[in-house]
């Protein structure tokens, strides 16, 4: 088998990581290894994300970029890949000329056909046909570097037609895969060393309804929370609308699924949530977030939120605020109005001026930052269990790993510790992350199998 090199330059959403993966994986299987350096890669693929303007322009500059290693390496095979090669198809040969490979959201599954037809003749293969399956969705992707988390993609498109949104024209209508290969996949995880699982999708809470057996997503957690390696499981995304109180439930009596809930609210005012065709109110989301929280107090909620929507005056905006300060969110990703072709919101009129979107996104940010701080500061003597990651960022002598609220831990600890769940008392929190001491627990399980924890003095 050949010996080459694969560079991959990801952006995006965790789809998008996980998409890349599974790419990986599919090369590995015709001779291609990955590597860090571009510049000593035989093939280089970047994936892309079409969700904001701004996300298009990285992956350009990032393309015109790395085709200059063609004019040293003229063999090497550059592809473009992704939400944004969906959208644009044969048109990015004109626009960057070298490119060899254009492939879409559906067609990651035909990679090493692509390629060895790109090797073959020389000629330009492009690959943006929608599929009424989901093979892509059953490749098999062990998670990097004997990774201790991974995600798993339980769906793929999306049907809501939110009117600011791309991914609905760009990754297809929603299909669930089968709960029997989500869960294989999930044990094969498992027996490489995988303890925590992310399932992925546009909306998780919509699972298996368009599937012929009786499967939602509560029944897949439940399945998933039997295999007994695996320690945590989270999800992402939620949508508000399909959030039942069944789901919301799972947080009280589901041990392995993860305090932790991220439910995009995307505006606090009713008039843009109905010009946004989201599907609740503000009430109703407010409604969700206090039952989540009556289940389960400890629970970490964040959320996306959108500023400068077409027609979101200064009160509207404000209705956000104030709704930010009702429910002190853990974190939010929060973003401008970016204008997408052919959706919705495109042909709305009242237009907000990039200035005072700005000026919103910056006030906005501000005031979450405050929120983070005082969520993260309640959380000092409180005892976390971390599953341990790796190094820290921050020292040498400091270990990292996620609290199962999804905040980063840092502590003092050596790498024996990688892979484990210790316990952490946090001393301090801070704006992006926690920090602790690691104490001396000893879980102890009673008859029935439920776990305790004891504390060594
Ligand atoms: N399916 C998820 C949902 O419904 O929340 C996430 C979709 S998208 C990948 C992630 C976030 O990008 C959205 O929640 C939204 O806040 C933001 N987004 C999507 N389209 C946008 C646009 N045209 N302009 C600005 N932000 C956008
Ligand atoms: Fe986009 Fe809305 Fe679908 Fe999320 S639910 S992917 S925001 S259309």
């Amino acid at each position: 088998m050949q010996n080459k090199r694969l560079y991959i330059e990801t952006f995006g959403c965790q789809m998008n990581v996980h998409d890349s993966e599974q790419m990986a994986v599919l090369l590995q299987s015709i001779g291609y290894h990955l590597t860090d350096d571009p510049a000593t890669a035989d093939l280089i693929l970047i994936n892309t994300c079409s969700i904001r303007e701004k996300a298009e322009q990285k992956a350009f500059s990032e393309l015109g970029r790395l085709m200059k290693l063609k004019e040293v390496n003229p063999n090497l095979i550059v592809g473009f890949a992704g939400c944004l090669a969906q959208h644009l198809g044969r048109k990015v040969f004109a626009r960057v000329k070298g490119v060899d490979l254009v492939f879409g959201t559906h067609n990651i599954h035909r990679l090493p056909e692509m390629i060895a037809s790109v090797v073959k003749s020389r000629r330009k293969v492009t690959q943006i046909d929608f599929s009424s399956s989901i093979h892509s969705l059953n490749i098999f992707a062990p998670p990097p570097k004997r990774s201790l988390c991974a995600f798993v993609s339980i769906m793929q498109g999306c049907d809501n037609y939110c009117a600011y949104c791309v991914v609905p024209f760009l990754r297809g209508p929603e299909m669930s895969r089968i709960p029997e290969d989500i869960v294989h996949e999930v044990r094969e995880l498992a027996k490489l060393g995988v303890r925590e699982v992310t399932l992925l999708g546009q909306n998780v809470n919509s699972y298996g309804k368009k599937l012929s057996e009786a499967c939602n997503f509560v029944s897949l957690i439940e399945k998933i929370s039997g295999i007994k390696e695996i320690q945590r499981i989270r999800f992402t995304t939620s949508h508000p609308k399909d959030l039942s109180d069944e789901l919301i439930d799972c947080f009280a009596h589901v041990p392995k699924l993860c305090e932790h809930i991220h439910l995009p609210v995307q505006s606090g005012s009713n008039r843009i949530l109905r010009l946004m065709n989201r599907g609740y109110s503000s009430e109703e989301y407010l409604r969700k977030i206090d039952h989540l929280r009556a289940v389960c107090p400890q629970i970490s909620i964040t959320s996306d939120i959108i500023v400068g929507f077409p027609g979101e005056t200064v009160r509207d905006y404000q209705e956000t605020i104030d709704m930010m300060e009702k429910i002190r969110f853990d974190s939010v990703f929060s973003f401008k109005y970016s204008e997408r072709k052919g959706t919705a919101a495109q042909t709305l009129p009242d237009k907000v001026p990039e200035s005072e979107k700005r000026r919103r996104l910056k006030e906005l940010q501000a005031l979450q930052d405050r929120h983070t701080q005082e969520r993260n500061s309640v959380l000092e003597g409180s005892l976390q269990e971390v599953l341990v990651e790796g190094r820290s960022r921050n020292s040498e002598q400091d270990m990292m790993g996620r609290a199962r609220s999804w905040k980063i831990v840092n502590f003092k600890g050596g790498p024996e510790l990688i892979g484990e769940k210790v316990f952490v008392e946090i001393t301090r929190g801070y704006l992006h992350s926690l920090r602790g001491k690691r104490l001396i627990v000893k879980e102890v399980g009673d008859a029935a199998g439920d776990e305790g924890i004891g504390i060594d003095a």
